[in-house]
């Protein structure tokens, strides 16, 4: 393993080379305004050829896209066993650079300062695609088999639903055996102690409470609308983290959470009761609880409301995702990879569940047990986005002692 980590360490010149080969060349999907992710597939391909005993290309057909595709890679090194895999799965699309004065640097061409790169992508998610492709150099390099097959996944289509990327292929290719070990680099923090192996169910709605619209000076001409979804909003947050008050102690936090959100504009004046008022919530729901339960005691409030208030009120859902089952905490990936921390990290990884949404849960529904870990700063999204080598060149080390 030495002489393995002392070459992982020589990897800094390499790793900002290829950020420099593949950040400039734009990766934004057609919601997000861009072409796809066909240019930077081709110089991503080019690349992983020199590397991989095996490259594929999966195309997912896309018409809105001027290639007419979205492109999926996937980069194999045959292991001493070969009837099972490590996985990392990578995603090559990005999400837009947002407001560009609030950047120090150009998104698109790299920036080195020290032991920071910066770029829009660098992390989210060209810290994956970086580690796997540096792997399967120092393998290469060094003529190494590894124990098992190390496979890395670069996926298009994950910033806006992964229709076209992990999700696709889960359904229709079967590339993945029951006890792979799948890594899924984006997500993770500064320490590199998180490991994700569950998420909460994701549920939005939109209340449009309808009254009626009268004179300020005269509100018993009117129903105030306005004031009607305030104690709406008030009465369902109280209930309904009264009625689910589970606590799972592997979520952060560890209660399911239904925040009162975004509100549309009613009325133009301030002495006009509005006679409609909309508003919404994002609820994150623990997985002991069923979403068509949430959902029918939210309907029975709305409608015990709509009686004692004289008013009407819409609620429509806005977007859902039930969770699946769990990574399964004993499983060999969670161990593999708490042990690799251990060793080369010195600390001790804890297993987390989490709000959010990511592709995991695609491959979880199939049985799997991915996880999702990397060490990072959390920046993705955010103007100067960034990586630190430190991290990458420890993240590969973790990865190496996995495969060896
Ligand atoms: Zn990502």
């Amino acid at each position: 393993m030495e002489s393995l980590y002392k070459e992982i360490d020589n990897q800094r010149d390499f790793i900002i080379s290829l950020y420099k080969e593949f950040i400039p060349i734009k990766a934004l999907g057609p919601e997000n305004g861009g072409e796809g992710e066909y240019s930077r597939a081709i110089k991503l391909k080019e690349i992983m050829e020199k590397y991989f005993d095996e490259v594929k290309e999966i195309d997912v057909k896309d018409e809105r896209v001027p290639s007419k595709v979205r492109p999926n890679l996937i980069g194999t090194i045959k292991g001493r066993n070969q009837s099972k895999t490590l996985w990392i799965i990578a995603h090559m699309d990005t999400v837009p650079e947002g407001d560009r004065s609030l950047w120090k640097f150009d998104p698109f061409s790299i920036t080195v300062d020290g032991d920071y790169i910066y770029g829009r992508g660098v992390e989210d998610d060209g810290q994956a695609i970086v580690l796997g492709i540096t792997l399967a150099k120092v393998l290469k390099e060094l003529n190494l088999t590894p124990n098992i097959n190390f496979s890395l996944l670069i996926s298009a289509d994950e910033e806006t639903g992964s229709k076209y990327g992990v999700s696709y292929l889960a359904k229709n290719y079967s590339l993945f055996n029951k006890d792979d070990i799948i890594l899924i680099p984006d997500a993770g923090n500064p320490e590199g102690s998180m490991i994700e192996v569950a998420e909460k169910s994701i549920l939005w709605l939109k209340f449009t409470v309808i009254g009626k619209q009268a004179h300020a000076s005269t509100p018993e001409k009117g129903i105030n609308a306005h004031l009607l979804s305030m104690i709406l909003g008030v009465t369902l947050y109280e209930e309904l983290h009264e009625k689910y008050d589970a606590k799972n102690e592997l979520f952060e936090p560890p209660t399911s959470t239904f925040e009162i959100t975004k509100v549309e504009k009613n009325v133009e004046n301030v002495n006009t009761i509005p006679g409609k008022h909309t508003f919404y919530m994002d609820c994150r729901i623990l997985p002991q609880y069923d979403v068509d339960d949430v959902l029918n005691t939210i309907n029975e409030i709305v409608k015990r409301f709509e009686a004692e208030n004289n008013c009407k009120v819409e609620v429509e859902v806005v977007n859902r995702e039930d969770t699946t089952r769990p990574t399964d905490e004993n499983s060999e990936t969670v161990k593999l990879l708490k042990n690799a921390i251990k060793a080369v990290k010195g600390i001790d990884a804890k297993a987390i569940g989490i709000g959010g949404g990511t592709y995991a849960k695609y491959l979880r529904s199939l049985g799997l047990n991915p996880v999702v870990w990397m060490t990072c700063d959390e920046t993705a999204h955010e103007p100067n986005e960034y990586v630190r080598i430190s991290y990458i060149l420890s993240d590969l080390k973790v990865i190496s002692y996995m495969l060896m």
